[in-house]
């Protein structure tokens, strides 16, 4: 169960989130062994829950990060069909999933780019990251960056040698703050085929939010998974000084 994996130390924390079920693949597991959560969050790192970071913002909770990266994994992890697999996270926040995302794109070439529209939040991602050997390892090589931006516009990736691949497409998006609408110009980024986990709030309104898997395949053809209840903060304008 998804609040029964809080554990003592980060091992003890993903190894609850494995035996619950909550983290299924021993290489997801691997990736997040690799990820000190007490790096990242400021406070109780090691529940499994959300932690304020400053800003209106919050660490999501470790099994909501398990989730995503359970969910986006074939498109995250280098196969023949896709050898340095790009990924985007959206409302990169504290750099935790980044951070984690870019230990499974291998180093053949993927990378990761982190989206905030906070700048200081954009710092403090970055410098979370800087915390461990690894973390430096994998901003050095490139294989990971964070940028200022509004994520509900995707990200054109113009450095780096970013512009691989299909078009500078992204194989996987991860959103990380609940969207008014799965927003026509990250589907437009979305590589096919290609997969996006991304929060949405409901058509009913009332608050309520759903995490949808939006599937693009070799064709382009889309179609669109509603997988559970959510509680993002939103996805919005950066809020005025
Ligand atoms: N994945 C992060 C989640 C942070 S909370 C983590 O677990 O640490 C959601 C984040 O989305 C916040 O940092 C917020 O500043 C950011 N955000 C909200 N609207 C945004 C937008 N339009 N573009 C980019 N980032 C946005």
């Amino acid at each position: 169960m998804a609040w029964r994996s809080s554990g003592g130390s980060n091992r003890d924390l993903i190894e609850n989130l494995f035996r619950n079920g909550m983290i299924k693949h021993l290489e997801v597991k691997e990736a997040f062994l690799k990820v000190d959560r007490a790096h990242y969050a400021p406070s109780h790192p090691y529940d499994d829950s959300p932690q304020p970071i400053g800003h209106h913002a919050t660490i999501s909770a470790p099994h909501m990060h398990a989730s995503a990266v359970e969910n986006l994994l074939p498109f995250l992890t280098p196969s023949p069909a896709r050898p340095a697999p790009r990924a985007l996270d959206i409302g990169s926040g504290s750099g935790y999933l980044t951070h984690v995302m870019a230990e499974l794109v291998g180093g053949g070439g993927g990378a990761v780019v982190g989206v905030e529209h906070i700048a200081p939040l954009r710092d403090m991602g970055e410098r979370n990251m800087r915390k461990s050997e690894d973390g430096r390892r994998l901003l050095d090589a490139g294989r990971v960056r964070f940028v200022v931006g509004d994520g509900r516009r995707g990200w054109v990736d113009t450095e780096g040698g970013g512009l691989k691949g299909e078009g500078g497409k992204w194989d996987a998006i991860h959103v990380g703050a609940a969207a008014a609408e799965v927003h026509p110009e990250l589907l437009a980024q979305l590589a096919s085929p290609g997969r996006m986990f991304i929060p949405v709030d409901d058509e009913l309104g009332g608050g309520d939010q759903h995490v949808w898997c939006v599937d693009k395949d070799g064709e382009g053809v889309v179609t669109k998974r509603r997988l559970f209840g959510v509680r993002y903060v939103p996805l919005t304008d950066p809020p005025s000084e």
